[in-house]
């Protein structure tokens, strides 16, 4: 992993100064303003950037997407909401997207006027129409559409398959007059979010392109209809291995202005909701080794955190690059394990063998001494909100702010 200089001593004098014994999360957030800036300048005109806040809901994310110039926030919570609020971000900046929105958070959508809620379902529909009738409002709404087409390679999809995310794409056909029909909400267009992690731009643009043509075919069909808005999701992927295979966004924004040019879309909005693109390559996890030792001929490398911490590695069974530096510490025994060019087990202290790995992949390490820093990558994005802090009872571990 590439690893500038200047976040490697940060964190050699934050595990020897004020985190020495713990464990911790850095994050430094040029890389996600620098994304944004990027994305700014090379997409349409017509594109919006929103920062998907599950990615990384601490307040230093969310200042820097409103910073960067973000155009607003996709939450999935009211909590949510309230934080992307407390970041300075206005009700009308926040689109709110997901399964299962309690009728409370319906409620507090429609009275705070937020931009747009992307309804997920029929019984949605209805219970955001009543709420807004009840109280004499109107509601602009995206549907979201569940593709039934399905992307390959992705680490996550939700298309091609039953899924709890939108309506399928043959129901939606049949039920859009019914959500048209709803007086007090306000049908402004597609939500169509097929699958995260995506690094083949060819199978994010396959999702636009067909969601261009549902928007075609719906506004054939109703003649009062238009997309004035159309939100392709998030997905734009992190090469987590540095294989070289990264995600390009010079080749996905030329080719969307191309679509866009040739559906004549040119006068409607487009949502891009990313997450893990914008935050992961922006945050560290950082622990260091307890123990090493050899257990049926490979070693175990025992680190102090382990998947309580960090539960993405894992929950998706991937590695993240790891980096190790040495700490040269005073042996505790002369016969003790170290670990020199081989291929290792590594994970923490849980009492949970295959669920506590730090690399479930197993790793190759040139070496590693107990007592060296291990610092686990692209940690920004879906590390420490998506992890189980409190299994064991060990301190959860300081976010640390470059
Ligand atoms: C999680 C989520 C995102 C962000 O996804 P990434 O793959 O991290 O970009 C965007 N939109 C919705 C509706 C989501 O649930």
């Amino acid at each position: 992993m590439k690893l500038c200089p200047d976040i490697k001593d940060k964190i050699q004098s934050l595990a020897r100064g004020e985190q020495a014994g713990k464990s911790f999360y850095l994050y430094d957030t040029r890389p996600m303003a620098a994304k944004i800036a990027e994305l700014k300048k090379l997409m349409p005109a017509q594109v919006d950037i929103y920062y998907a806040l599950k990615a990384n809901p601490h307040a230093e994310f969310l200042k820097t997407a409103k910073d960067a110039g973000a155009k607003g926030i996709e939450i999935a919570s009211k909590g949510e909401g309230e934080k992307a609020i407390a970041a300075g971000f206005t009700y009308d900046q926040i689109l709110f997207t997901g399964p299962g929105k309690s009728e409370a958070e319906l409620i507090w959508s429609v009275e705070n006027g937020l931009h747009t809620i992307h309804i997920e379902s029929l019984t949605e529909a209805h219970r955001l129409n009543q709420i807004c009738e009840k109280r004499g409002k109107t509601q602009d709404i995206l549907v979201r559409v569940n593709p039934n087409f399905d992307i390959h390679g992705a680490q996550t999809k939700f298309s091609g398959d039953s899924s709890k995310f939108g309506i399928d794409e043959d129901i939606f056909r049949n039920v859009l007059g019914d959500i048209l029909a709803l007086p007090h909400l306000n049908f402004k267009g597609l939500h169509v979010y097929a699958a995260s992690g995506v690094l083949q731009v060819e199978d994010l643009l396959e999702n636009c392109r067909r969601v261009f043509n549902l928007a075609r075919e719906i506004e054939g069909k109703y003649k009062d209809l238009q997309c004035d808005i159309i939100d392709f999701g998030g997905g734009f992927g992190i090469d987590y291995m540095e294989t070289g295979a990264d995600f390009s966004v010079e080749i996905y924004a030329a080719e969307l202005q191309k679509m866009i040019d040739s559906y004549g879309f040119q006068d409607r909005r487009f949502v891009l909701e990313l997450g893990r693109y914008l935050a992961a390559d922006s945050g560290w996890y950082i622990t260091d080794i307890l123990d090493i030792k050899n257990s049926l001929g490979k070693k175990q490398v025992i680190c102090r955190g382990g998947s309580h911490h960090f539960r993405r590695p894992v929950a998706l069974n991937i590695n993240h690059p790891l980096v190790i530096i040495p700490q040269n510490k005073p042996k505790i025994f002369e016969a003790q394990e170290s670990v020199k060019d081989e291929f290792v087990y590594i994970g923490g202290p849980l009492c949970n063998g295959s669920a506590d790995k730090l690399a479930p992949k197993g790793a190759q390490i040139k070496e590693a001494n107990i007592g060296d820093i291990l610092i686990v990558g692209y940690a920004g994005a879906y590390g420490y909100s998506m992890s189980h802090l409190d299994f064991l009872s060990h301190p959860h571990p300081d976010e640390v702010i470059f």
